[in-house]
């Protein structure tokens, strides 16, 4: 038997960072928005007495560890835990088309996804508030793959709220080559704000909160209003490690994008398209302009991790 899932991607149509807190992380005012670029996770049994094997296909397949880190097999161990079963006997494969450590949750995505693949292949029927408190155990962005939609975080970002979205919006990812480690972008933004004199810890740093003007453009499907509101904290941050990505935003601006920001901690660049043609030239445009490895162009919000189909082998 075997179970696939499909999981989207995120961006952070807003991520507002707050201090550093004396437990070294950051309040964050998160707004994630699921896009249709997304992984899928294939879950089956395993020959008695194997253990977890992973394997993983796509582009980036190589980037991607395929030992007990991998947040797909810490998730299938987690779910098994929590119902009190032994260690599983799974084959887990990962059809990768998020790209690794690029600031789109890819990690999360599969851990999400995993736990969704896990729990029909096992039959466990566990109820959608534990599959979220065990998200949250398993990493701050893995909520949001269950939940899809557009949802707003807080906290770490595992504190989700769904919000409401009057459209679909049409997306551009430009993915760089090499990845970006969240932890050292978030101490980058840490060290630019002593730079500039502003202090980094959360007694001088507002607690960021969501922007009303952004929230009131998903709820109205207003493409050019939310291109206007997009505001990543990370960006500077992410643009001071790699300054390259300058040239990345100004080719899509330049293409035709109405909007442009770093997704997340980068440094995959997103870009907000007016319609799906102008999605797609603005693309083909990031595809010829020598600034990116390769360029998507994809829609959303699209639901979170969900059971594509499930075969049986052998009879
Ligand atoms: P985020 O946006 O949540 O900060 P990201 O998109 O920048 O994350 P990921 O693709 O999630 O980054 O990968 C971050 C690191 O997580 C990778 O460098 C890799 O070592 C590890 N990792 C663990 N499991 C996976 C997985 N299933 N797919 C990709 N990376 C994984």
């Amino acid at each position: 038997m075997s179970v696939t899932v499909r999981v989207p991607a995120k961006v952070n149509v807003q991520l507002g960072v707050g201090g550093l807190r004396a437990d070294g992380f950051h309040d964050l005012a998160n707004v994630f928005f699921a896009v249709a670029l997304g992984d899928e996770v294939t879950a089956a049994d395993g020959e008695p007495g194997t253990g977890i094997t992973l394997t993983c296909s796509g582009p980036d397949a190589d980037a991607v560890p395929l030992d007990d880190g991998n947040l797909a097999a810490r998730a299938a161990r987690l779910l098994a835990a929590h119902h009190g079963l032994a260690e599983p006997d799974l084959r887990l494969h990962i059809a990768k088309a998020i790209p690794v450590a690029g600031g789109m949750a890819g990690g999360s995505a599969d851990g999400a996804a995993a736990l969704v693949a896990c729990d029909a292949l096992w039959e466990l029927r566990t109820p959608v508030e534990v599959l979220l408190e065990l998200a949250a155990e398993l990493g701050s962005d893995v909520p949001f793959a269950l939940l899809g939609g557009v949802a707003l975080g807080r906290g770490r970002g595992e504190i989700l709220e769904a919000l409401p979205v009057g459209g679909t919006f049409h997306w551009v990812f430009a993915v760089a080559d090499g990845g970006l480690s969240t932890p050292a972008v978030f101490r980058e933004c840490d060290r630019l704000r002593e730079e500039a004199g502003t202090g980094s810890s959360d007694t001088d740093v507002a607690t960021p909160d969501a922007d009303p003007g952004l929230l009131a453009a998903l709820a109205e499907g207003d493409a050019a209003a939310l291109a206007g509101a997009l505001a990543n904290d990370l960006q500077p941050a992410a643009l001071s490690l790699r300054p390259a990505l300058a040239d990345t935003l100004r080719a899509g601006t330049e293409a035709g994008a109405i909007g442009a920001l770093v997704s997340g901690s980068g440094p995959t660049c997103a870009f907000l398209a007016k319609d799906a043609d102008s999605a797609a030239a603005v693309a083909e445009a990031l595809r010829r302009s020598g600034t990116c490895r390769a360029a998507h162009a994809t829609y959303g919000p699209v639901p979170g991790a969900e059971v594509l189909g499930a075969e049986v082998f052998g009879g």
